[in-house]
Formats: structure tokens, sequence, C-alpha cells
């Protein structure tokens, strides 16, 4: 039995893999240029929109691959004016995105992953598990569906996406190549033209790719610390295990030496009464700050049933904030946006077909958005 060999899915080739594309099937590599705007800034979805690519050229295009899309199934509007969408991506699994406004800042929040195999103590999708990695395509995707969202396609409507953070579902630097060349069509002028201080991968530290990372791009890079000390850290956050604060801290430094320009890294820390808010921490948290050019963003815990967490009060916001703002760091508490339709931090669950069977363990414990119950229901495979 023959089978056609699979086309290959334009939308999530960066730049220069697109030329080496047109190389690979005899053309001249310019086409590239041509391609990347009818698809990320006319936001083409056929070959036959493209009336500067002559008709033999686009038949050949359309044999050989495609422009694929995942299907939106679901798009929220918040009373404050948050978006939130869930995608269903191929095998049946669905994530999760939003858009949050603010001012005239509108920013994306992306998933590179289908569920997450971290298992942060605190993060619903890591409570999901973990199906698969987004591809290229999946996540540029979530892009154009919020561009388009708005009306006719236009990637330079400063109303409609500013900026894009990688802090939906997923661990975006364990899908590197995807996330790399999804954030090189993000950043280019012949694509979207974000520039790089409004694109931001956020990670819970896997040292080895933020090394790896160091001297491949220049995306902006937020790390999720979460504690001060690495007792407390590999509770929360159990990659620390693996990569302790001190690799961490040496790895963003890194990361840091390797731009051309003056930036720092984005610290979040997720406030959990009780657990690591007290004003010791904070003092502890100033210490290893002073060690890395950063800002920090202080998330207050964003609830889900059977978490077994709680929000501290604003005034203990307050007052850990207040103990690193006095030691000269720039501190900002992030505002929940878009509770009402569950989009906040930490509540983005999608629907997760988990291969890790570490979703049975919580089944009973998990929060189903009562608007994705009706879609595939997660279980094994
Ligand atoms: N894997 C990436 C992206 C995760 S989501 C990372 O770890 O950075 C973005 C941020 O939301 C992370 O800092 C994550 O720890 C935090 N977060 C997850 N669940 C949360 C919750 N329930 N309340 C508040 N913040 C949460």
């Amino acid at each position: 039995m023959s089978q056609q060999p699979e086309k290959i899915n334009l939308l999530g080739l960066s730049p220069k893999q697109l030329e080496d594309f047109f190389e690979s099937i005899g053309e001249k590599r310019f086409r590239a240029i041509q391609v990347l705007k009818w698809l990320h800034q006319q936001g083409a979805s056929s070959f036959d929109e493209m009336t500067n690519i002559s008709k033999t050229l686009r038949q050949r295009l359309a044999e050989v691959a495609d422009i694929r899309e995942p299907e939106v199934i679901l798009e929220k509007i918040s009373n404050d004016g948050t978006r939130k969408w869930v995608i269903r991506m191929d095998g049946g699994s669905s994530i999760e995105m939003v858009l949050i406004p603010e001012g005239s800042r509108k920013t994306l929040c992306v998933s590179s992953q289908v569920g997450c195999a971290l298992d942060c103590s605190f993060c619903s999708t890591g409570k999901q598990g973990f199906n698969r990695n987004l591809s290229a395509a999946e996540i540029i995707a979530q892009l154009r569906v919020a561009i388009r969202s708005f009306g006719p396609f236009d990637p330079k409507d400063e109303r409609r996406v500013t900026n894009v953070v990688f802090m939906g579902m997923g661990e975006p630097l364990l899908n590197f190549d995807n996330v790399l060349a999804a954030t090189e069509l993000m950043m280019d002028d012949n694509a979207y033209g974000l520039s790089k201080r409004r694109v931001t991968i956020s990670t819970a530290g896997v040292v080895p790719a933020i090394d790896r990372l160091a001297g491949l791009s220049d995306v902006s890079l937020a790390v999720s610390i979460h504690a001060p000390n690495d007792e407390l850290r590999n509770q929360l956050v159990p990659v620390n295990k693996r990569y302790p604060l001190k690799e961490l801290i040496a790895a963003c430094n890194n990361y840091l030496s390797h731009l051309n320009d003056k930036r720092v890294i984005t610290v979040e820390y997720t406030l959990l009464e009780g657990i690591n808010d007290q004003p010791e921490h904070a003092r502890q948290l100033l210490k290893l700050l002073r060690q890395l050019p950063c800002k920090l963003n202080l998330i207050p815990f964003n609830p889900f049933p059977n978490s077994g967490y709680t929000k501290p009060s604003s005034e203990a916001i307050l007052k850990f904030k207040q103990i690193i703002v006095n030691g000269g760091i720039v501190t900002t508490v992030r505002k929940t946006r878009g509770d009402d339709v569950d989009a906040a931090c930490g509540q983005l669950v999608g629907q997760v077909d988990d291969r890790t069977r570490r979703s049975q363990k919580y089944l009973s414990v998990l929060q189903l958005d009562s608007t994705t119950e009706s879609l595939t229901p997660a279980g094994d495979s």
C-alpha cells in the first residue's frame, strides 16, 4: 500500500526554513519572502490568493504543501475585554489561549504544549498531565486567530496584538525547535514584525535549554521562580531538583550577556498563602534577585478546586511587594483578568488526553470549565 507523503504546512516554517523549502523544490530563495508576507501579513489561507506568484508555481505549491490551521471551537469575550479561545488540535486535544488588553498593550498568552510535563504543584495545567508538543504552525495559528478576531487580517494594527507571552499551557523550552521557529516568525519584519522586547518566553527553569537559546535568539525571557530557596522550590517547581536556583540564575545571566541591548529577566513569583508569602521569603528573594538584572512580577495565586492553596490577602501581597521595592527592584503585581471566563493564569486547562497517566490521580479533583465539558473527554487513549 503506498501512502501519500504528508504535505508540508508552510504556516510553521521560519523564514530560513521557508527559504530552504523553496530551494528543495528547485525554486529561488526569494520566493520565501513573498510567501511569508502572504501568510503572515495578509493572513492568506490558500495559495490561490498569492497573486504575485505564477499560476504554475501556485499549483506546484498546492501539490507539495498546504496551509493548515487548527479549529477554533470556542471564543469568549470577558467583561473586561479579555478574549479567550479554545482551539482543537489534530488528535482531538484542545488548548486554550487568551488575549489581555491593558491600556494600549494587548498581550496574547499562547500555549506551547498540550498539557505540561513539569507538574508544578499549584498549576492546573500540570495536573492534567502531558499529551504532546504543539507544532510551530499550531503556535503561529494562535496568533493568526487572535489577529483575525478583530476583522480583516491586519497584524500591524496596534489595537489587536502588541505583545506575545508564552504563558499559556506548557513549558515552551521543552518544545524548543517549534517555539524557536514560532518566535522567529513573530519577530520577523516580513511576518509579524513584533519587537524582541514584546515576545517573551516564560520558563520554569530548564537550564540547558536557556543555555542553548543564548546566542541563538534574542527573544525576551521570563523565569518562574516561585520560591527563594531550593528546599521550597523543590516542592513547588519539581524541575528545580534537576536544575537548582544557583544554576538557573547563572543561566539567566549568561542569556542576558548574549543580548546586544540592556534587557532584564522578568521573574515570576506566584504568591501562595502561608507557603511562600512571608516577609522572610521576601527578604530571601530580594537577596536572590540582587544576583540578576531583573524585574519582579508577583502573581497572586489563581485558585482552582482542590488545589490545596489559597491566595494571600491584599495586605500580605502589599507587604511582600514593599520589601522587594524597598530593596530597589521594580515590582508589579499581576491583576487577575478575565476570571469571569476562566482565563486567568493557571486556569488554562484545555482538554488534555494525558499520556503520562498523571491525570488519573487528579481526575476527581480537576476543574473542568463548564464551557469545555462537552469537548472530547480526557482520559487514556
Ligand atoms: N511553563 C511556563 C509557562 C507557565 S504559565 C513557566 O513555568 O513559566 C505562566 C505562569 O503562571 C508561570 O509562572 C506559572 O507558574 C504561573 N501559574 C501557574 N498556575 C498558576 C496559578 N494557579 N496561579 C497563579 N499563577 C500560576
